[in-house]
């Protein structure tokens, strides 16, 4: 049931930028605070002060933007928290949750080794202000992770220990601080990547120790490539700067990122984001990996562009070229957008409208024969008298070659297309041929007939 207090947070590391992994998990963190008219909350995990840097929180807020995924909170810094979490240390010192320890990891391993393996150490506490704090864990019993995807997971307390929470100058450690982030600001779902699951029942602990309700949890399974292995690199964009520079759409990556994992069997359904937020629930999600394929990426994202209406179309290549959304652009969009996949793809088929066409060597040589010369010419004086220059008009004065010279269509056009574009894909020729005019088109076909032996 819809709640109008549930609240969500993205808790990123700025360890770097931002992966399709941490991309689909900010996604789910969204999608869920949408439905349910609820708040997110962007937290900056920036306390690994070595790691953490401005140039990859910036990057983040970057990607999040263009993916156009906003929040209501933040971003926070957790590093700035730190007074909050001396405080909340300060009170499980006092209540006796916690404790000063001597032991180092050493010794903890050398006690484990005589004590068995699986048998949590507990420390000796001492008053000792150079000792770092453990927090005192239950001997006995299970802590349960009732976890929204993958139902209750039990983790046995005994094989854990005591386990420090700070060091002895006071600052404290990653579990520690989340947990007493997250109850501070009122979180009541936790969503994210299923390599936290082992993370949670210390942080439960934590909660437990400080008398605080804990969030309800989602651990998303993690996304592996077409190969079946922990998504990487080399199966192709990682990062969201690089699914920018690739050219997708942002609507496009949200719709295939929410399908990772959830929704319908078909991870190639086309889906608004209004549907999505509609539709998104976090216990929906499957249990198990899903695949990363940019393949079926590519695939939707033709479709996101193929539907655009042509002004915004245009203005999506405008921005993603750097040029200006003009006539002239939108005409050359006009005649792309069958084509065109991703809005990289989109200068290669329309920059013969605005430079003159370098010859692709291999597609001249594939379509140029002996007799295309004679052809060509034939061509431009088909298209000389053609009033108005448009597509059927086109079309018709050309169509009586194919008789004349005994040719298939592709026989016909893909010389002229070479001719007009240097290349052998183009927009539709007789689209291709309006948009560039008359008089250039009559220019290029005539200068390649010239190349050519004569008849
Ligand atoms: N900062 C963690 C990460 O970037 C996420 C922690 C969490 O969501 O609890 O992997």
């Amino acid at each position: 049931m819809p709640s109008d207090n549930s609240r969500l947070r993205f808790a990123p590391s700025p360890t770097g930028a931002l992966h399709i992994g941490g991309a689909r998990t900010a996604l789910y963190n969204w999608l869920a605070a949408r439905h349910d008219g609820g708040e997110l909350v962007l937290r900056i995990e920036d306390t690994d002060r070595e790691r953490s840097t401005e140039e990859n929180v910036a990057q983040i807020l970057d990607a999040m933007r263009w993916l156009e995924l906003d929040w209501d909170v933040g971003p926070v810094s957790q590093a700035e928290r730190a007074d909050r979490h001396a405080e909340a240390l300060r009170r499980l010192l006092d209540s006796g949750h916690a404790y000063r320890d001597h032991a180092t990891g050493k010794e903890v391993e050398a006690w484990k080794a005589e004590h068995g393996a699986g048998r949590g150490y507990r420390g000796t506490p001492t008053e000792d202000p150079t000792a770092a704090i453990r927090l005192r864990v239950p001997g006995e019993g299970e802590t349960v992770v009732h976890d929204l995807i993958r139902g209750p997971v039990a983790f046995p307390n005994a094989s854990y220990d005591d386990f420090v929470i700070a060091r002895a100058d006071g600052s404290v450690l990653y579990n520690f601080a989340v947990a007493v982030d997250d109850a501070e600001m009122g979180i009541t779902e936790v969503v994210r990547g299923d390599d936290h699951l082992s993370n949670t029942p210390k942080q439960l602990l934590v909660l437990e120790a400080l008398g605080q309700e804990p969030p309800r949890y989602a651990h998303l399974p993690l996304l592996h490539g077409p190969d079946g292995k922990k998504l990487s690199k080399r199966h192709g964009a990682a990062s969201v700067q690089e699914l920018r520079a690739a050219g997708y759409l942002p609507a496009a990556v949200r719709n295939y990122l929410a399908l990772l994992g959830w929704g319908t069997d078909d991870d190639t359904t086309l889906m608004s984001t209004e549907e999505l937020v509609r539709r998104f629930r976090v216990a929906d999600v499957g249990k198990s990996a899903a695949i990363f394929d940019e393949k079926k990426l590519r695939w939707l994202n033709g479709r996101f562009m193929r539907e655009m209406p042509l002004d915004e179309y245009t203005a999506a290549v405008a921005r993603h070229l750097g040029r200006e959304a003009d006539e002239r652009l939108r005409a050359a969009c006009g005649i792309a957008q069958e084509k065109a996949q991703t809005l990289e793809e989109v200068w290669a088929l329309i920059r013969f409208l605005f430079e003159p066409p370098v010859s692709d060597e291999k597609a001249w040589g594939k379509v140029m024969k002996e007799g295309t010369g004679p052809v060509l010419e034939a061509v431009a004086e088909a298209l000389e008298p053609v009033e108005p220059f448009e597509p059927a008009r086109i079309e018709a004065a050309l169509a009586p070659l194919l008789d004349r010279f005994g040719l298939k269509p592709g026989k016909l056009y893909q010389p002229i297309r070479v001719a007009i574009t240097g290349t052998s894909i183009s927009p539709g020729i007789f689209e291709s041929l309006a948009a560039l005019g008359r008089e250039r088109s009559l220019e290029r076909i005539r200068a390649a007939a010239e190349r050519l032996p004569p008849a």
